[in-house]
């Protein structure tokens, strides 16, 4: 699932020949010494590639279109060093199908009081150039982000940093193949949508496999993978003694591994990035797929429960978003409340499927009877989640559009040890309190399963938003629940305006 080389982002610059060749090779040479000072940070996710200076509209069509085109290219940054006029970006702005980040900035930090003159003035006006170039973005209506500073304010490396990890996540989901093993959960609504919609507005194709396909993948794995495999399991986690080889259950760990070799092998032969499975549906599995599910997760798999196709998708993304924090991402469900006393909390979990990545301490590897499947006592591994900020994010199909409701959040340890507790599961204060949080999340039709991620915050979802452009409501520090319904009715009436009559 991970790949080893970065992602591309491309760094454009816009200027024009009104002053002369020198003055060029000037620009040149500023805004490679731009994309160094940001690549020299250290802080961004992508691999910033500088291209050529831009002078004519044929070479900012073609660099847009070749932008387009590369499938390791992400995004594109483009900054006006001098004027760049701007009628000369209007057919390749037309095109730009990658997301893009408008960088103002200028290479000095301070003016030079006391010699600047007007060739100064002249090379270094991207004050005004880059107005020309806002001004044309505006005037076609072009989705960007807007960032001002210099490239060695962290602040500015920090925001381009999460626009890049957005696109990141947009560019994974624009190619992802998700595989569901049966249908949704019979009855469930919110887990329902408009597959044809998702694969036009996010590019991911979802697709439906019989399990029974996968069983039988899971049946012809050979005893020395399931061998390596439970071996790995004993080094990595706690391993109870019922479990370990000699033990009274060894048998359903091996048959735990055996489903985690067989579905692993279903995803890598059928390209696979991101899967379903629902208990309902288990055909020829003996066990509801617990441990599987979860390192998979843990290798950057997208996964939803009971059919849960659009928050697999979600957290596919979102765990491209968080490549390289050392932080982590899961499947996560709203599941009871702490309404006190102390701080009101929400205890999130799932039936077994939270992903290890957002563990505090090595997971202990257990096995527990599950009421629901209908099948063997199923293993899984059983953690805490580690404290610290972290946002989890829904996905809705409101019918007539897709809606992201997404929430700021303190994951927090549990008041007290949760010792008869056989799941996963997190602990977490929502902004700005379970009072206002649940008010807004359920105004807003929230779906129960999100995404939840330490790795990423709110400020790259916004931005993911935008290049997918979907809705997103935000439940956050500042939020009321009376201005929050406001902004939805607003909201209402933009979206609906923004689609027009299709
Ligand atoms: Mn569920």
């Amino acid at each position: 699932m991970s790949s080893a080389a970065k992602p591309q982002v491309w760094f454009l610059t816009g200027s024009q020949h009104l002053y002369g060749a020198d003055t060029l090779e000037q620009v040149a040479s500023q805004s490679q010494q731009i994309q160094r000072m940001l690549t020299e940070s250290g802080r961004l996710s992508v691999e910033l590639v500088w291209r050529p200076v831009l002078t004519d509209s044929t070479a900012i069509r073609d660099v847009l279109l070749a932008a387009n085109g590369d499938p390791s290219c992400v995004g594109v940054i483009a900054w006006m060093h001098t004027f760049s006029p701007a009628k000369m970006w209007i057919t390749g702005l037309d095109v730009l199908r990658k997301p893009l980040l408008h960088l103002h900035t200028q290479l000095n930090e301070a003016l030079p009081w006391s010699s600047i003159d007007m060739d100064f003035m002249n090379l270094n006006q991207a004050a005004h150039g880059d107005r020309e170039f806002g001004y044309i973005q505006t005037r076609l209506g072009v989705a960007r982000k807007t960032v001002a500073g210099h490239a060695l304010d962290p602040e500015v490396v920090r925001r381009i940093d999460e626009w890049a990890r957005a696109a990141t996540g947009a560019h994974h989901l624009r190619g992802l193949r998700l595989a569901r093993f049966g249908d949704n959960m019979r009855d469930v609504a919110v887990t329902e949508g408009d597959k044809v919609e998702a694969e036009l507005r996010f590019g991911v194709s979802v697709n439906t496999y019989g399990v029974n396909d996968l069983v039988a993948e899971v049946d012809s794995v050979a005893d020395d993978e399931v061998d390596l495999l439970v071996a790995d399991y004993a080094d990595v986690y706690r391993l109870g003694q019922d479990l370990a080889r000699g033990g009274a259950r060894h048998e359903s760990l091996r048959y735990a591994a055996r489903i985690e070799a067989g579905l692993r092998r279903f995803l890598t032969e059928g390209g696979f990035g991101a899967f379903t499975t629902n208990f309902q549906d288990l055909g020829g599995l003996r066990q509801l797929p617990g441990l599987a599910v979860q390192r998979l997760m843990a290798d950057g798999y997208g996964f939803g429960g009971e059919g849960d196709w659009k928050t697999s998708a979600l957290l596919a993304a979102v765990k491209a978003m968080g490549t390289g924090t050392g932080l982590g991402t899961s499947f996560m469900e709203d599941y009871t409340y702490h309404f006190g006393p102390g701080m009101p909390k929400i205890l999130g979990a799932h039936m077994l499927e939270v992903c290890p990545s957002v563990a505090a301490a090595r997971p202990s590897c257990e096995i527990h009877p599950l009421g629901i499947g209908d099948r063997e006592d199923p293993v899984r591994l059983v953690f805490d989640a580690a404290p610290g900020p972290a946002v989890v994010v829904g996905l809705a199909d409101i019918g007539d559009r897709f809606r992201l409701v997404a929430n700021d959040i303190e994951v927090v340890p549990p008041d007290e040890p949760l010792p008869n507790l056989p799941v996963a599961r997190a602990v977490w204060q929502p902004a700005p309190n379970l009072r206002t949080s649940a008010e807004c999340w359920l105004t807003a039709g929230g779906p129960h399963h999100t995404v939840l991620s330490q790795a990423v915050g709110s400020a790259v979802l916004r931005d993911f938003a935008q290049m997918v452009d979907t809705e997103l409501v935000l439940i956050d520090a500042a939020t009321t629940t009376e201005a929050f319904a406001d902004r939805l009715r607003w909201n209402q009436a933009y979206h609906r305006l923004a689609q027009g009559l299709r």
